[in-house]
């Protein structure tokens, strides 16, 4: 069987096509701007614009045509309402013209989803992204968020505080890099609450020691990363120890962190737990998640009437059943 899936909630306009074991076209478009912020409107022109385009060269690198299609699933869900409506209106259109069933995907469990085309079976999953934070694994048959950020998500903290650096978006990957210069530690707020995260005291924190003038750039870097990320270690432990699962996967655009990676590696390797990246163009947002994700659901007896597509801004991972697994 082939899924087509198109994802959409945010800068990130993803076509993929895949079946139950290959992806065979993952292509995508990122809408990036000076300051990274986050544009409803032009996020939503840039997916309409694109959509064409993208879906011709979908089509092409998998060598299929429409026809081939067995069933078009859509990002539903969590994102921006106006990127949301586009993906959603071209994916019923696309639905409706070539007879096809549709399904809407939750976005954040398509993150996890994917890592079971290589093998892996039920783990816990750490989703870093910009814009969310989530540690999340099923329980029973729904996904459990076990731990989330009660404010802004890790990339973005990370991408504000390159910002305020002046080093440009996206920062990740130059943050990263000027923390392998760092030296020493500075102390900076930790960012567990309860069982969940909040980035925003340290990234107020990192930002003041910044304007006092009397810290290196490289030691800021190196411990912003340190902190945040020690706590996203911490709860992803937690929900190991309380799920008593054997498996752990790193998904969402901050997963490309290799000292994440590491502290990751090294947790899991003491639990004697396994751990998974996927390639990260499965791990950004990316099409081939959401056409993966919706031909599980479809194959596992979920089905869509095209009511049920309406989009859903706020969806959470613990809305929907998984019946398919
Ligand atoms: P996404 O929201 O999933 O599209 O991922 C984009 C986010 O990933 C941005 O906030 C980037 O700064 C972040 N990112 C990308 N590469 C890295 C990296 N090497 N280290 C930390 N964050 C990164
Ligand atoms: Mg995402």
């Amino acid at each position: 069987m082939i899924a087509l899936g198109i994802e959409g909630t945010a800068h990130t306009l993803g076509i993929g096509i895949v079946t139950e074991k290959e992806v065979l076209a993952n292509v995508f478009h990122t809408l990036t701007t000076e300051k990274g912020g986050i544009h409803p409107k032009e996020a939503a022109e840039h997916h309409a614009r694109l959509l064409k385009p993208l879906l011709k060269k979908a089509l092409e690198e998998a060598r299929i045509t429409m026809e081939d299609v067995d069933v078009i699933a859509f990002s539903q869900g969590p994102g921006l309402g106006p990127a949301l409506r586009v993906v959603a209106t071209a994916a019923r259109a696309l639905a409706i013209r070539h007879r096809k069933p549709i399904v809407g995907v939750n976005h954040c469990i398509a993150h996890v989803e994917i890592t079971k085309m290589f093998g892996v079976k039920d783990p816990v999953g750490l989703y870093v992204s910009g814009g969310n934070t989530q540690v999340l694994a099923l329980e029973g048959k729904r996904y459990r968020v076990f731990g989330e950020t009660l404010d802004i998500g890790i990339g973005n903290a990370i991408d504000t505080f390159a910002r305020e650096l002046g080093i440009g978006f996206p920062g990740g990957p130059k943050i990263e890099k000027l923390a392998l210069k760092g030296e020493r530690y500075i102390e900076l707020p930790y960012a567990v609450k309860g069982m969940d995260l909040s980035f925003s005291g340290i990234l107020t924190e990192a930002v003041r020691k910044y304007r006092t003038g009397k810290y290196r750039v490289e030691d800021l870097a190196y411990s912003f990363q340190e902190t945040a990320f020690a706590a996203l270690v911490e709860v992803t432990e937690r929900a190991v120890a309380h799920t008593g699962k054997d498996e752990v996967v790193l998904v969402g655009g901050v997963a490309a962190n290799n000292r994440l990676r590491e502290m990751l590696r090294v947790m899991t390797e003491d639990r004697g737990v396994d751990f998974f990246v996927p390639p990260y163009d499965l791990c950004r947002d990316n099409g081939a998640m959401i056409a993966y994700t919706g031909l599980r659901m479809y194959l596992g007896g979920v089905r869509f009437s095209l009511n049920d597509t309406v989009v859903r801004q706020k969806f959470r991972t613990d809305e929907v059943e998984v019946a398919w697994s």
